[in-house]
């Protein structure tokens, strides 16, 4: 583990989650991947902190970093997640091993199932692909009690989260399977699913309930995933790409619905997606990712009226002006970059794109405030100086008139995605 930042010196009760220099990389026979390159960002109580980016930029391997579901070859090797939990944190005060300041702890220097048993109970989960999240051969009812029900016996003794591991063990579990009508599911617990599948919206939740989730639409089983997420009451949902597989009216009431459960429970949200139409509806603050890193974060006010990283300027220009059609959008030129940790270059990773590229970004722009603003900041060498066409490395480097146009496309649209969000 590398050494530990002050980072949680600056820590107060309205953060929930404080995530410092988290890396996690793959370890592939290819050679080693940097999928997520010390990321750092605070998710506070009851807010949408959304965050955006193109596919590989490492916004989903971050979330399932936090949750621990980082598959082998992967793994998170470096970093710090402080959660503010005041039990957890009187449970692990003063063991070895455990760093806990005030009401958080660093999940990452407590025991794995510890972590895990955190999954439902503090951290929910909803996901791109709702079909391939239920068991197809179970009701939702079923599957829905069973989250409910994980939950109770977590609650059991809430001063002990280890608890929570043991609350259905192997015996329990034998019991259940030899015993006539034992079961995992009880009648309170389908009750409350019921309740859940109402609350999000499900017409004769009871009848549903007993359904599969083939006899689900996209958008119902989408739904059945939120409840399913709020089942654990959580204090944070993680929302990963979950409006991308549908179509757009239903995507608009799926985000009313989540916006709507995050304000009446007081939840805070991490919200991952490519498409900046969805994060300028929901969130309150933004960090956009390139390459695994943060290039960028800001409230919603600066990153659309005050975009300083090129690549945000970028996303922000490819978006489609639906009001006033374009004969061409305005793409972000070349490919990520690749990830292999032998390939990756020593300076600012978005050079190859960039517009502005110059000789000083071949080496890596540290974050820095934007107009002296702690909240907004960018990794960019543009956030204290203008671009000097005789320093430019590239041709569009010096092709002012394209920066404009890219410019002012970008401008344009972050205000017709803010239009649509204020609709
Ligand atoms: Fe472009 Fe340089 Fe900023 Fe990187 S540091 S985004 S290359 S201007």
């Amino acid at each position: 583990m590398s050494q530990r930042t002050d980072a949680r010196r600056s820590l107060d009760p309205d953060t929930l989650l404080s995530v410092r220099d988290l890396s996690t990389r793959f370890f592939t026979q290819e050679g080693q991947v940097n999928a997520v390159e010390s990321v750092s960002f605070d998710v506070r109580d009851n807010e949408i902190l959304g965050i955006v980016g193109e596919s590989g930029s490492g916004k989903s391997v971050t979330a399932l970093s936090l949750i621990d579901l980082v598959e082998s070859p992967g793994r998170v090797t470096d970093g710090e997640i402080w959660y503010y939990h005041p039990d957890l944190a009187d449970e692990f005060r003063g063991e070895d091993g455990a760093q806990v300041e005030g009401d958080h702890v660093d999940l990452r220097t407590v025991p794995a199932q510890v972590r895990r048993a955190l999954r439902g109970p503090s951290f929910g989960t909803i996901f791109q692909d709702p079909m391939s999240s239920f068991n197809p051969s179970i009701t939702v009812g079923e599957q829905l009690a069973e989250a409910v029900e994980v939950q109770r016996r977590a609650s059991a003794n809430p001063r002990s989260t280890r608890s929570r591991t043991q609350g259905y063990g192997f015996a329990r579990f034998l019991v259940d399977a030899v015993v006539p009508g034992r079961g995992y599911v009880s009648d309170s617990s389908m009750d409350r699913a019921i309740e859940l599948l109402e609350q999000v919206g499900i017409p004769d939740p009871a009848a549903r309930a007993e359904e599969y989730p083939s006899q689900f639409s996209g958008g119902m089983l989408q739904r059945a995933m939120i409840a399913q997420a709020l089942a654990g009451e959580p204090d944070l949902l993680i929302a990963d790409e979950p409006t991308t597989a549908l179509d757009v009216t239903i995507q608009a009431q799926i985000l009313d619905l989540l916006r709507d459960v995050q304000a009446d429970r007081g939840m805070s949200v991490v919200l991952i997606t490519h498409d900046l139409g969805v994060i300028a509806r929901m969130s309150d603050r933004i960090d956009v990712m390139y390459a695994g890193e943060v290039v960028e974060r800001g409230d919603l006010e600066a990153i659309f009226e005050n975009p300083v990283h090129p690549y945000t300027r970028g996303l922000l220009g490819s978006i489609p002006d639906l009001q006033e059609p374009q004969p061409r959008l305005e793409p972000i030129a070349g490919n990520v970059p690749s990830l292999f940790d032998a390939e990756m270059g020593d300076g600012c990773y978005f050079a190859d794109r960039c517009p502005n590229a110059m000789r000083s970004c071949l080496e890596k722009p540290p974050e820095r405030p934007v107009d002296g603003t702690r909240a907004h900041r960018a990794k960019c060498v543009l956030v204290d100086r203008q671009y000097d066409p005789t320093e430019g490395l590239s041709k569009g480097a010096n092709d002012s008139d394209d920066s404009t146009d890219s410019n002012a496309q970008a401008e344009k649209n972050a205000s017709n995605a803010r239009t649509e969000a204020a609709e």
